[in-house]
């Protein structure tokens, strides 16, 4: 194990944590404030890569139950205000649950007394905005000295468990114990990758013109029409931004028999179908269309190949709601395929009238492989005026090759379903670079930065700068960071507002 400090106020807690981390220095501090100030000012100078606070606690939240632990996410006071962050707790919380431990995460309020009773946990907790108690941690915390600090509670009386009880009190002892025991091992397992780090940003990252539109007609709707606003389908492919439009009163349903008539419904930045909007003309909606303009764009493409009696091959990812509004522009022309390996497996009445479209998120360089495989086997195949794979796609695909090139490893933050932020991953990987997708901080692995120097960090087009700046905020837990930006080109595209909800 390495250079892990910890710090236990109890003898009973120093015991537990040395039995399942023999290699770390385990302190005792004593009990209370004057006691940790005294032990944080003699530590803050020991040798060590990290430093955790772990011992017992007790509950304010109801939701705790003994034998549960908590990572404090902030230090607070019997008032409210924050004494320290403790960033990264969310990564050290899911490591914790990994190891099969039940785990919160929240502010934690150190007192200069134990708080007893439902009544005292209660105003504790409506004044501090804690979820639990400790006699210690905000006055360790100076023990830290900048280099990464967690700390973890194990809960041992809760609202529902006061010790009154001496039996009940034994067990609870017996849980927390255990729970302890089990995160020494696993904050040994965190200390063992703290190492320092270079986090490099690429640029351009994260949200493209056409999903801030998208999510900003949402917002206006809302505001104009007021709850419920309906979405079709998930309005971009973030799960984030989706659950804070749902908290708006948004709500977000597959099809539009889900719609009550009359309602007001939002079609999502990935477009929809002509039958969808037929749909949508008889149950008589109020309808938004966030459709992103470059994907309507290709829909506009589709319209005019079938009207001069092409055969169109669509380029993308089937069941895809982008391909699926797009082919039903022109169902009885449409034919969709992903690989170059489709090609000649494709059937066409006149090989001498054929066009292809793309989906506006796929990877650069396999598209241009399709294409050209399509060219050699359709001479006269045409294409669309301009590129379908859109700036937002091409800007972080090279962002993201840059990256790949000099870092170890390539974190790209984006939900699972968003088709954008896969192919970042792909991009790195087919690079040469060790990638991973992650739609938020929990989803860090510290395990998977042994070894690993340079990091570099974007996110897909779907998914918020907020999100990935809250990722790269985590990471300090890991070890001290340098943060530099990489920046292959500059983005300045706006799209306007739908004229329903312009100003
Ligand atoms: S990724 Fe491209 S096509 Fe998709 S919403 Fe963004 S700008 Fe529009």
């Amino acid at each position: 194990m390495s250079d892990l400090l910890l710090i236990a106020p109890m003898a009973a807690e120093q015991r537990a944590l040395k039995a399942r981390a023999p290699g770390a220095r385990v302190v005792r501090s004593g009990v209370g404030p004057r006691r940790a100030r005294r032990a944080a000012t003699s530590l803050a100078t020991a040798r060590a890569a990290g430093v955790a606070v772990a011992g017992f606690g007790g509950a304010l939240s109801p939701e705790l139950e003994p034998g549960e632990l908590v990572v404090a996410t902030e230090l607070r006071a019997r008032d409210g205000s924050v004494r320290d962050q403790c960033p990264g707790a969310e990564v050290i919380a899911a490591m914790l649950r990994r190891a099969g431990l039940r785990v919160h995460t929240g502010p934690i309020t150190s007192v200069r007394s134990p708080v007893l009773g439902a009544g005292a946990r209660a105003r504790l907790r409506s004044s501090s905005g804690a979820i639990a108690a400790d006699m210690e941690s905000a006055w360790l915390a100076p023990a830290a000295a900048g280099r990464p600090f967690v700390v973890v509670r194990a809960i041992l009386d809760a609202p529902g468990s006061e010790p009154w009880h001496p039996f009940s009190a034994l067990r609870s002892v017996i849980s927390a114990t255990n729970a302890l025991q089990a995160a020494a091992g696993v904050l040994g397992e965190w200390a063992n990758v703290i190492s320092p780090r270079e986090l490099v940003l690429a640029a351009p990252r994260a949200s493209c013109a056409g999903v801030e539109r998208a999510i900003e007609v949402v917002e206006r709707t809302l505001d104009r029409y007021g709850p419920p606003v309906y979405m079709r389908k998930q309005i971009v492919h973030n799960r984030h931004v989706v659950s804070e439009l749902e908290r708006r009163g948004a709500v977000c349903v597959d099809e539009l028999d889900e719609v009550p008539d009359g309602a007001t419904v939002v079609f999502s930045a990935h477009g929809v179908s002509p039958r969808v909007r037929e749909q949508a003309r008889r149950k008589e909606l109020n309808v938004i269309d966030a459709t992103c303009p470059l994907v309507s764009k290709v829909h506009a493409e589709a319209r005019r190949f079938a009207d001069d009696g092409y055969s169109i091959v669509l380029v993308g990812h089937g069941g895809h709601e982008e391909i699926e509004g797009t082919a039903g522009e022109a169902p009885n022309h449409v034919t969709v395929i992903a690989s170059a390996e489709e090609v000649d497996g494709l059937d066409v009445d006149d090989p001498g009238r054929v066009a292809y479209l793309t989906q506006t998120t796929l990877a650069v360089d396999e598209t241009k492989g399709v294409v050209s495989r399509l060219r050699e086997r359709f001479p006269d195949i045409v294409g669309p005026r301009s590129d379908d794979i859109c700036y937002a796609t091409q800007n972080r695909q090279d962002a993201v090759k840059a990256l790949a090139r000099s870092c170890d490893l390539v974190l790209v933050v984006g939900s699972r379903n968003s088709s954008n932020s896969n192919r970042l991953v792909e991009v790195a990987e087919r690079h040469g670079c060790k990638a991973r997708l992650l739609d938020e901080q929990s989803d860090v692995d510290p395990h998977w930065f042994e070894g690993v120097e340079r990091v570099g960090v974007t996110a897909g087009a779907s998914s918020p700068e907020r999100i990935m700046r809250r990722v790269a905020g985590a990471l300090e837990v890991l070890g001290p960071v340098s943060v530099s930006e990489h920046a292959v080109a500059a983005e300045e595209v706006k799209f306007t507002l739908p004229r329903e909800v312009r100003a």
